[in-house]
């Protein structure tokens, strides 16, 4: 017997007959006498069209309120989850965020998980009844709602799952695990058996939109394995067809298990979301660089890829980085403001740019990965914008309209494509 959280998203509730194909599969593990929780999204679209009475109701929305509206998608699915459960013969009830709680810090819209108590629901779920838990909100120290951003629900999931030391974490979703890349653009792309906490991270955070990157973490830092798999396979397939995320350590017992080599690159990922800007003629001295990004990080503005270039005559250089599209028109009104304090010239934005980045925690051990891929996209004359790296990942900004080709290419050079059939 195990202990399993296992967590739906949105696609997987979006109406009654999916929910019933929910229950059906929460059914069948239960029914191999494993203990279950269960953690839903809203149905899809819901928490979109939440916001958007929000928005409507004052675009000044209080975040308090914000939460109370937008946390009742959850409320609906669980609620639902639980009813059919019970109809089909598997004890069953919800448990509201508020009802645990599930303790958040207080920061409304954005919240972090802290404490959850488990005291009843380790009670309930001993004597059989499946639990079944809002994602995406939890319950300020003052005792009002609160949400944890969108797509919280993954963290919601792992959240739980170590709470309740759960043997392991399965997350439905509409894709069967995680790819060595987006399938819609590598028809070739391939499903990973396993990948490590820190790689998924990496993936996450550099736009493969699985789960919510803030999950991972958390599932690194607690240890919660967890399984990426699909909603909308066999139920009652028992072996474990989706993507399992695991340590480096269990990675390698697991390799040298199936007598099988470390791929050098786990997976390829791209982001549009990126705006790269440049400012000219900048004075070439100590300090003048943190004019620039000293007020921007006090703006909350993540700043990505740098590049200094090499300094003119006259004892100035350009600088050019990059910063969340969304953040664009903050960060330009932010700099325009230390015009005089930094001293540019110009400051030219440019939205058209994307980063493409390959990952993989075999790089550690192996030189010339970045070197491979400058080469390739250089053979395919893809321009290199600018550049940046991590222990285990390599990024290049490049053209957006070159974003497709540029993964394309590089899936192949690292040796990722699936054999033709
Ligand atoms: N329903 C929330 C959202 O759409 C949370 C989630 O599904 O993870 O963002
Ligand atoms: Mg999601």
């Amino acid at each position: 017997m195990a202990r399993i959280v296992m967590k739906f998203g949105g696609t997987s509730m979006a109406g009654m007959e999916r929910i019933r194909n929910v229950a059906a599969r929460v059914k069948h593990v239960v029914e191999q006498g494993h203990e279950v929780a269960v953690v839903v999204s809203a149905m899809a679209g819901e928490t979109d069209r939440l916001v958007g009475f929000c928005k409507e109701a004052s675009p000044l929305y209080d975040p308090a309120e914000y939460d109370v509206v937008v946390a009742s998608g959850e409320q609906v699915t669980s609620g639902l989850l639980a009813m059919t459960l019970k109809a089909m013969g598997v004890d069953a009830r919800s448990w509201l965020g508020w009802q645990l709680p599930i303790r958040t810090n207080e920061a409304h819209a954005k919240a972090r998980i802290g404490e959850i108590d488990t005291v009843d629901l380790l009670a309930s779920m001993g004597s059989g009844t499946v639990a079944v838990i809002p994602g995406f909100q939890g319950m300020m120290e003052d005792g009002r709602v609160s949400t944890l951003g969108r797509g919280g629900s993954d963290t919601s999931a792992v959240a739980v799952a170590a709470a309740v030391k759960a043997d392991r974490c399965d997350i439905y979703t509409d894709v069967d695990g995680v790819y060595t890349t987006d399938p819609r653009i590598v028809a070739r792309a391939r499903k990973l058996d396993l990948v490590t906490y820190e790689e998924m991270l990496e993936l996450a955070s550099v736009g493969a939109k699985v789960l919510q990157t803030r999950s991972v973490g958390l599932a690194m830092k607690e240890g919660v394995v967890v399984q990426v798999l699909s909603s909308f396979d066999d139920p009652t397939q028992d072996d474990l067809p989706g993507t399992l995320i695991v340590s480096e350590e269990e990675l390698e017992a697991k390799l040298k298990e199936d007598k099988m080599e470390r791929q050098l690159i786990t997976g390829i990922a791209h982001d549009k979301n990126e705006a790269k800007i440049t400012l000219t003629r900048v004075p070439d001295r100590p300090g003048a660089v943190a004019h620039i990004f000293g007020p921007l990080a006090d703006a909350a503005i993540n700043v990505d890829m740098i590049i200094q270039n090499v300094g003119r005559d006259k004892g100035e250089t350009d600088v050019t980085f990059t910063v969340p599209g969304a953040d664009l028109a903050r960060a330009l009104d932010v700099l325009e403001g230390q015009k005089d304090v930094i001293g540019f010239n110009r400051i030219i934005p440019d939205t058209k740019v994307a980063k493409v980045s390959v990952v993989g925690v075999g790089m550690k051990s192996h030189a010339g990965v970045a070197s491979a891929m400058f080469q390739a996209l250089a053979d395919r004359g893809i321009n290199i914008l600018a550049i940046s790296t991590s222990e285990i990942k390599v990024s290049v900004l490049i053209d957006e309209d070159e974003t497709e080709l540029a993964v394309r290419v590089l899936h192949t050079a690292y040796g990722l494509d699936a054999p033709v059939a």
